[in-house]
């Protein structure tokens, strides 16, 4: 699909993946490379040269959970700054091909009388992310199950839907008793072919979302499918009052917690071309890139670029050997003529990007106040709200870099709010 052709459209309509791409296992890779965000070397509690199981908490006591995802012997224990300015703990590990698992994962045969409190536990033990403010005790007014995926050129979660729907209604009523919620939606793509078959009206509302980004974004989501905000911690606390999980991770948490074993796989997309079939790859979290991209003999072409999680709101990815996360959707290689060039002209004031953007921001100004450092004024107008989703970007015909400028506001400005 050659998304650039679509600009200049107003409002755009970005297709989400109508079609069913199989997943295909990758074998394990020699080295996986874990990272910790928010986290120092300090706050690693093995060594190098320690053996690790599968499974393992690899923090040290009190400092929280950092979960092996092989087992294997740690080669290397490091810190880096992302893409994000977030300082993140690395640890390579070598790994063996078989899988040793750490014996404080517990299996839970039968998931409908073990206690909320229990299943919960096992969730954030077994590393499925996005949980913090459930365990903070967040009251979750509504849950919302998604079979869509976030982003264009991908095909993770309708996919997953298609192959698993057994365990989709028992991971909703597993999820409805350990979050309490009031209301449950399970959204699922208006063109998809797969409903969600077993689920009874009385279990769940189902709902059919236009496949058009950002409609999948768990921002939006919350906002017109749970008819509020999403959930999630900062520093004030907890915020919102609607959670959103992947049906790739409720499949998993029914899996996971049945076998007593980690979350540890991880289904990407692959796309290496406009117009091109994509291809799902089962990996393992810490897999590398460059090994996902020899198994589907592609190349990234010089002057090319690697971008995680997306052509709208994914991050460009400047070496092959950045790992894989539970949080990692897809890889997109773009050809030279796709990479998108950002200029540093001026804002004609033709008001495109505040008509597309779905929080309302007056986004041409608070671009300009964050280009001169302006960032009370940014405040002022709620730049903290941005999403970002990149629409603004895709339809500014300046080629202005509207979403690194207010992602760069957003980081000033919480900054300077926590250390007052
Ligand atoms: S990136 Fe932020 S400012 Fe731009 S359209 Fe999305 S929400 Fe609005
Ligand atoms: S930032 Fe771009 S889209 Fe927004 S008003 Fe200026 S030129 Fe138009």
């Amino acid at each position: 699909m050659g998304l650039r052709s679509l600009f200049g459209a107003l409002p755009p309509r970005i297709p989400y993946w109508a079609e069913a791409v199989p997943v295909e296992s990758l074998p394990l890779p020699p080295k996986a490379t874990l990272l910790w965000r928010e986290a120092s070397p300090g706050d690693v509690g093995v060594a190098v040269g320690d053996s690790v199981q599968t499974g393992q908490n690899l923090a040290r006591e009190g400092a929280g959970l950092f979960m092996s995802t092989v087992t294997g012997t740690v080669e290397e224990i490091n810190s880096l700054r992302g893409a994000d300015a977030v300082e993140y703990a690395v640890v390579g590990i070598k790994t063996l091909e078989v899988d040793s698992y750490d014996s404080s994962i517990k299996s839970i045969e039968d998931l409908a009388s073990a206690s909320p409190e229990q299943i919960l536990a096992m969730i954030v033990r077994a590393g499925f992310p996005g949980f913090d403010a459930v365990v903070k005790g967040a009251t979750v007014e509504t849950l919302i199950v998604s079979a869509l995926d976030q982003e264009p050129l991908t095909a993770v979660n309708p996919q997953i839907l298609a192959e698993h729907a057994g365990d989709v209604s028992v991971g909703i009523a597993m999820l409805t008793r350990v979050t309490g919620a009031k209301k449950v939606v399970v959204a699922i793509p208006h063109n998809s072919a797969h409903t969600a078959h077993g689920i009874s009206a009385d279990q769940a509302e189902i709902v059919k979302v236009r496949a058009i980004y950002p409609n999948g974004l768990p921002e939006i989501l919350a906002k017109k499918q749970g008819g509020g905000l999403l959930l999630k911690t900062d520093r004030n606390g907890t915020v919102g009052n609607t959670l959103v999980v992947s049906i790739e991770h409720l499949v998993g948490m029914v899996s996971c917690l049945r076998e007593g074993r980690p979350f540890v796989n991880k289904v990407v997309t692959c796309c290496d071309k406009p117009g091109g079939e994509l291809k799902n790859i089962l990996v393992r979290i810490g897999t590398p890139v460059s090994m996902a991209l020899e198994n589907l003999d592609v190349k990234l072409p010089p002057g090319g670029k690697l971008v995680i999680n997306g052509p709208m709101h994914g991050y460009a990815c400047f070496s092959d050997e950045q790992p894989m996360t539970a949080t990692s959707d897809s890889i997109l290689v773009q050809n030279p003529a796709e990479v998108h060039r950002f200029e540093n002209t001026a804002c004609i004031n033709c008001g495109k990007c505040s008509a597309v953007c779905p929080e309302k921001l007056e986004v041409n100004l608070l671009g300009r106040f964050s280009e001169y450092d302006i960032f009370d004024k940014c405040a002022e107008l709620g730049v903290e709200n941005c999403i970002e989703c990149g629409l603004c970007v895709y339809v500014c015909p300046a080629q202005r870099p509207l979403l690194h400028l207010l992602a760069h506001a957003k980081l000033v400005v919480k900054e300077e709010t926590a250390g007052k």
